[in-house]
């Protein structure tokens, strides 16, 4: 940091500062990690002055050969630890790794049947008159994700984000009553609105989810099935999630982030069947800018360190420790969605505290203890206040922390909401951002959370 200092001072005191932060807080945020040294200092490096627009062994630029053997040694790790016979490494992030995909999709739809009729072989031979049914082909596709509310991604065709305007959209959810994805119900709407695509996979649903039969309804509707695995990627390399819990044999293409429970750098992979693999390469430049060829370093050290048996007992501890921690929950007398959790998340109901999700989120930030408000389904509160409190296991198992430990937890969480009451506004209506805890648990919380 001294050699920062010297450039921004104030740089230095802020990444100085992060660190303390992340040592002295309880990292209960179910989409962070801590990366390993190996990981970081593979991403810290001159790797990242080079322009490598391309693929392996087709760059746009010349003098890439470091960089075509850090992206082919990323690739064969990915290959080999989730058994896909295809992936791209150069998504920045989980959002870009999706949009690869969709435009392979609709690529592979639209593009190849085209491509045939012409007898041409690239979409640089396709005519303006080509480009024009193409077009309106494009305009014409439908998508079905899992809604917001339910757990479902922004990206998953939720209608303020691109994906739900590049798309007709429509979602699928859960039971009202139990909470659980309702694959009846999925099946129906799929059979009826006829999607392009069916995008599997969440971000805020703490239940295995059955992705043999998504491929089964995928199958019957003539759909192409996207598995956004960002969550639980780390669950599926270290083998916890495995059959019909693997999104990779079933889906079409698998997509994800590098940075969640797979604990490497900020980043995205889309893994696919060879069918999609030229589409899915063309990434960057059609919607990707240039890739950043040192996190694909650090891609390939995390992706190495996902191949051992240390980490697949990390992945099972996740697992592990997210049961305990809501067994703890549960037995305070807190309620979760689904009733409990057997992934590595957890979703608190925190209307029984009558509290909304942001003032629980602030509340428990002040006591040392670092998560996100989270829609739960049919949410009364919508998705700013919201009604529920996402807590995940992947970075304090990272850490070491242990089944008596998320009991412990268990207790600070429940206390710190039990003391919080919600604020009231100017005009003495209770206000869904305002919110008093008293000092002295805050205090004497996050002590006991700076302990642990
Ligand atoms: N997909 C899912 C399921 C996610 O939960 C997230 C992030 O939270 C993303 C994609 C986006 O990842 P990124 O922030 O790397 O773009």
């Amino acid at each position: 940091l001294a050699v920062v200092r010297q450039v921004e001072p104030r740089i230095a005191d802020a990444i100085a500062a992060e660190l303390t932060a992340q040592r002295e807080s309880l990292k209960l945020i179910a989409s962070e990690n801590y990366a390993s040294p190996a990981t970081l200092l593979a991403m810290g490096n001159w790797l990242s002055d080079k322009y490598a627009e391309g693929t392996i062994g087709r760059r746009f630029y010349a003098g890439c050969q470091h960089v075509d053997t850090i992206e082919a040694i990323a690739a064969e790790h990915a290959r080999v630890l989730f058994g896909a016979p295809h992936a791209y490494l150069q998504p920045h992030s989980g959002i870009d790794a999706n949009l690869v995909a969709f435009w392979a999709i609709l690529a592979h739809r639209i593009e190849s049947p085209t491509l045939d009729r012409i007898g041409a072989r690239h979409v640089n031979d396709l005519t303006d008159a080509d480009w024009a049914t193409l077009r309106a082909d494009l305009g014409q596709q439908r998508m079905l994700g899992m809604a917001l509310d339910a757990g479902g991604h922004l990206t998953h065709g939720f209608r303020p984000n691109i994906s739900g305007k590049m798309f007709h959209q429509q979602s699928y959810g859960v039971d009202p009553t139990t909470g659980l994805l309702d694959y009846d119900s999925l099946r129906a709407t799929a059979r009826e609105f006829r999607p392009l695509i069916i995008v599997g996979g969440y971000s805020a649903y703490p239940r295995r989810v059955n992705f043999a039969l998504m491929r089964e309804i995928a199958d019957e509707v003539g759909a192409t099935l996207l598995v956004d695995m960002a969550h639980f990627a780390g669950l599926v390399a270290g083998k916890v999630l495995t059959g019909d819990h693997d999104p990779v044999p079933h889906a079409h293409i698998t997509t994800t982030t590098t940075h969640k429970t797979l604990r490497g750098p900020r980043g995205g992979m889309v893994l696919c069947q060879d069918e999609y693999a030229e589409h899915v390469d063309r990434g960057c430049p059609m919607v990707l800018g240039g890739p950043l060829p040192h996190v694909m370093a650090a891609k390939a050290v995390a992706l190495a360190e996902a191949r051992t048996d240390t980490f697949r007992d990390y992945a099972q501890r996740v697992v592990d420790n997210a049961c305990a921690l809501a067994d703890g929950l549960l037995r305070r007398g807190n309620r979760l969605v689904t009733g409990g959790t057997d992934n590595h998340l957890i979703l608190i109901d925190v209307t029984t505290h009558g509290l909304t999700g942001r003032q629980a989120e602030a509340a428990l930030l002040d006591a040392g203890i670092v998560t996100n408000r989270n829609a739960i389904p049919n949410d009364p509160n919508g998705a700013w206040y919201t009604s529920g409190i996402r807590i995940g296991t992947p970075a304090l198992t990272t850490r070491g922390l242990d089944a008596t430990d998320m009991d412990q937890i268990a207790e600070l969480i429940t206390t710190t909401l039990h003391h919080t009451q919600p604020g009231a506004d100017a005009g003495g209506n209770p206000s869904k951002a305002k919110y008093r805890l008293d000092a002295a648990i805050a205090t004497k919380v996050a002590a006991e959370a700076g302990d642990l």
